[in-house]
């Protein structure tokens, strides 16, 4: 895989230091996805307070670009409400779908448009998503809960 080098130091950075990679026993859902094709596994905690994102922690094991994917997305939307994780969350989403023509809004994705190489490698998409899909699964979770 080709990077752009800047981005691969990101990308590095995040796979060695790990972002809110320590899970929190505290939460509203916990969730656990796999993505068998490459072996990656991540076990999501997420903890709603009304529409706020209080508190995301996880676990994994991956490939490289699973695991700092994840760190990004969790270090984006802790703090942030639900409209504007989705709204991160979708721009993300088209971003890996871009074919490598787009380079994503770094106004709204920072760090997480240094995956936006990713989006050439078809069989890659999946590891770069896992854990955004994750954070979607346990905010649908929390909210089926709440809404009990
Ligand atoms: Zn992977």
């Amino acid at each position: 895989m080709e990077l752009d080098s800047l981005y691969q130091q990101v990308i590095l950075d995040h796979y060695k230091n790990p972002q809110h990679k320590k899970l929190v026993n505290e939460y509203s859902a916990q969730v656990h996805h796999v993505n068998p094709s490459c072996g990656d596994e991540i076990t999501l905690n997420l903890k709603l307070v009304g529409e706020k994102v209080e508190s995301i922690s996880w676990d994994g094991v991956g490939c490289s670009i699973s695991q700092a994917s994840t760190s990004i997305m969790t270090e984006l939307v802790l703090g942030k409400d639900i409209k504007s994780a989705f709204a991160i969350l979708a721009e993300f989403t088209e971003l890996m779908q871009s074919k490598g023509l787009k380079s994503g809004d770094e106004d709204l994705l920072e760090d997480a448009v240094a995956l936006a190489g990713v989006s050439k490698f078809p069989a890659r998409i999946k590891c770069a998503l896992l854990g955004w899909m994750a954070f979607k699964d346990a905010v649908l979770q929390s909210q089926d809960k709440l809404g009990e």
